[in-house]
């Protein structure tokens, strides 16, 4: 029965021939991290720190910061908490770091952009984040969003290290970030990959308008291919750097299979998805993902890419 499979989740995503696939939750402050810690995450792919400061009309001081990032650290003791700076900007703007007026605000200066018209907030922001690492067993790892170039990314991993932030990393949310992965991942620790943005820009639709929402899909093969290139990218690097997704895909269990099929190494998601992805990962090896992978590669279309994949996912029809 559904209740059954779910109950076997324990946590640890794993698929059925023991390739380990961590599944991690994305919260947008302490009172999402302790419900995530309950619901079985093993650590935050996914601190959204702009929705801890949304209704802020200044910057958030020193001493605030450092209170809400321990506060989702302290919920993951011994875990692993990755931090994404601010991502300010388009859907999400904040008075002190966005423009209102952009006509264009999804092209304009966003997330890690705005470090070039607010020059110093980042960087206290790396410092709030190192301060408050500093009095916790939780694994702190640091990403930036809206990263499109190699030199982006060497710029943020040199603030990192100047903030004595050890482990830094970029979101692939761009297209031109995922054709270049392989140079940036020269340059950071690791990738998170941001299927909804990274959607909305190789669609070239706003991921907020009803109207597009057919084009505004994940399963579209379009961007599943810059998926596939990202983790190439990886690859060819040559040093192992973990390319991880924390777009609203991974949530889905048979688009999770096909991403681990696809080469990703974590899944992070919100808290609610945690258990049935973990039970459809379960019902498949690693080869198997890789097949089903393959097949959605293969379609033409969003739908059919699905289609293919639920297919050889049987189990989807008891979980419902
Ligand atoms: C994404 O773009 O997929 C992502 C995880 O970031 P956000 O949804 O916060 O833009
Ligand atoms: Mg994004």
């Amino acid at each position: 029965t559904t209740a059954s499979l779910l109950s076997v989740f324990d946590g640890n995503g794993v698929t059925a021939d023991g390739h380990l696939v961590p599944l991690l939750a994305n919260v947008g402050g302490a009172a999402d991290a302790v419900k995530a810690a309950a619901a079985g995450a093993q650590g935050v792919g996914l601190l959204r720190t702009e929705f801890c400061f949304l209704e802020r009309e200044t910057e958030p001081s020193h001493e605030e910061q450092i209170a809400a990032y321990r506060g989702v650290f302290d919920a993951f003791p011994g875990k692993k908490v990755v931090v994404r700076t601010l991502d300010a900007g388009a859907d999400k703007p904040l008075p002190f770091l966005t423009d209102a007026t952009e006509p264009n605000p999804a092209l304009g200066v966003r997330g890690y952009r705005t470090d070039t018209t607010s020059p110093g907030v980042l960087e206290r922001q790396l410092g709030a984040i190192a301060e408050a690492a500093k009095d916790t067993s939780a694994d702190v790892w640091v990403m930036a969003p809206m990263i499109s170039t190699p030199a982006e990314a060497a710029d943020f991993a040199a603030m990192c290290a100047t903030a004595g932030l050890t482990t830094p990393g970029v979101m692939v949310e761009v297209p031109s970030a995922a054709v270049t992965a392989e140079s940036i991942l020269r340059e950071v620790a690791f990738a998170s990959l941001g299927t909804n943005d990274l959607t909305q820009y190789t669609m070239a639709a706003d991921r907020q308008l009803g109207p597009l929402a057919a084009l505004n899909n994940p399963w579209q093969p379009a961007v599943l291919e810059l998926v596939r290139l990202t983790v190439a990218g990886a690859e060819s690097e040559g040093t192992g750097k973990p390319v991880g997704v924390c777009g609203e895909a991974a949530s889905d269990p048979a688009l999770a299979v096909v991403l681990v099929g696809l080469g990703v190494s974590t899944l992070s998601m919100t808290a609610r998805s945690l258990a049935g992805v973990g039970a459809v990962l379960a019902t498949v090896t690693h080869e198997e993902a890789q097949k089903i992978a393959k097949l959605a590669l293969s379609a033409t279309s969003p739908e059919e890419a699905r289609r293919l994949a639920r297919e050889k996912l049987p189990i989807l029809a008891e979980l419902g």
